[in-house]
């Protein structure tokens, strides 16, 4: 049997919201973008939300909303995806690696001490003397658990820099100080948040993003540059309020949503509860199913998170796994079995080892983690003979070793 890695969930509502849509006439942003912002800006319980074409285009506008420029300063954890990293350099500024802890989140340690460090003019790998000011930090909810969003903004309030969470894995996810106080949603613990709507995110549009924020002129300002920089106003030219005068008062980019998406945005937001609960029970499965099997260390959910599961990424116990991760992936493959990897450090990826001299020993953690991780298929509607196929593959493979 074969098992994708993932397939995603559309029913019959989204597809006829779609050719809805198609038929309305509008395709580009407009009602249902526009619904589908105040829709989500309520789900996640922020004030402001701006949909956009990707979490990239949103990670992008955050970071020109807080003022980062070339040769400025960003801190991004080394565990985590291309994005995160790439959009500092869309501003020829800096990204300082951190590495991660046991939850293969930004290490909040690690980060302290790095800022700490700039501040004091002293040595950080990749970042060259001269750097310019720390403007921002961009912790990333690994898989779906949420970073500790608390000391990161405690630490980062002493450094005066803004924190975007990249929280591209997360629809819910949620946080609490502890078990007396309240659980909070990821989309209302930071400056900025950045959500993926790509296709094998928790919810999706195809590809799309929203960016989310209580301030509104960071809100005001994004939406200014994820169209043309046309001022406030243009935008409502798509509505019968609109007029057809505009002024451009900034270079902006390209980012806005199509109605389309946004559409099919709008449905699976109305299915995110139900689409997370079959995500849990997968994940609950699996931690049941493979708990017998050796070697294996399975992730788990700490006692003041809610995990949104959109990862279930497991570490191997090499000393077990002797013939090593690749071996484990191979195997995997030619049982049909769907599986991937998040991720090579970014400090051990071509263009920034390359271009800041960095070392996998420079984030130890990270650089050991690696080599162990395996993420297998997780997804709404996964069926019981799925789970089935993976656990006796991987039972399988262990009873060669
Ligand atoms: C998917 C992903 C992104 C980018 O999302 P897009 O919507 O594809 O731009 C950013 N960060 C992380 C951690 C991701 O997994």
């Amino acid at each position: 049997m074969n098992v994708p890695f993932f397939r995603p969930n559309i029913g019959e509502r989204e597809i006829e919201e779609v050719v809805t849509c198609l038929r309305s006439g509008w395709l580009t942003t407009g009602p249902n973008a526009s619904s589908f912002e105040k829709e989500f800006a309520n789900y996640v319980g922020a004030k402001y939300a701006i949909a956009l074409n990707s979490c990239t285009a949103a990670l992008h506008l955050a970071l020109e909303a807080v003022g980062v420029e070339r040769g400025d300063v960003v801190v991004v954890p080394t565990m985590t995806f291309a994005a995160t990293a790439e959009v500092v350099r869309y501003f020829d500024a800096i990204p300082a690696f951190v590495d991660c802890d046991a939850t293969q989140c930004i290490d909040v340690d690690a980060l302290e001490e790095i800022l700490d460090r700039l501040k004091n003019g002293q040595k950080v790998a990749g970042v060259p003397s001269d750097h310019g000011p720390v403007r921002a930090v961009i912790p990333m909810h690994y898989g779906g658990q949420m970073a500790n969003v608390d000391e990161i903004n405690r630490i980062a309030a002493l450094h005066g820099i803004a924190v975007i969470e990249d929280a591209a894995h997360t629809l819910p996810a949620f946080i609490r100080k502890d078990d007396q106080s309240p659980w909070r949603a990821a989309g209302t613990t930071s400056k900025l948040t950045c959500f993926s709507f790509y296709a094998n995110k928790c919810i999706t549009t195809g590809e799309g993003g929203m960016a989310v924020t209580d301030d509104e002129k960071l809100a005001e300002r994004i939406r200014i540059m994820s169209l043309h920089g046309m001022s406030k106003d243009a935008w409502k030219r798509f509505t019968s309020a609109g007029s057809w005068y505009y002024e451009v008062v900034a270079p902006g980019f390209k980012y806005n949503i199509t109605d389309m998406a946004a559409a099919l945005g709008r449905v699976q937001l109305g299915r995110a509860e139900e689409l997370w609960s079959d995500r849990k029970r997968v994940a609950n499965e699996y931690r049941q199913r493979l708990a017998s099997i050796p070697g294996l260390e399975l992730p788990t959910e700490l006692p003041d998170r809610r995990h949104s599961w959109h990862l279930f990424s497991l570490r191997l116990d090499l000393s077990v796994w002797r013939t090593g991760r690749d071996a484990f992936m191979d195997g995997l493959k030619q049982r049909g079995i769907g599986a991937s990897v998040h991720w090579m450090p970014l400090h051990m990826q071509p263009y920034y080892r390359d271009k800041y001299g960095l070392e996998p020993s420079d984030y130890p953690t990270a650089a050991s983690l690696w080599p162990r991780l395996v993420s297998l298929p997780i997804f709404p509607g996964m069926k019981d003979e799925e789970l089935a196929a993976v656990v006796s593959a991987i039972g399988a493979m262990a009873a060669e070793l």
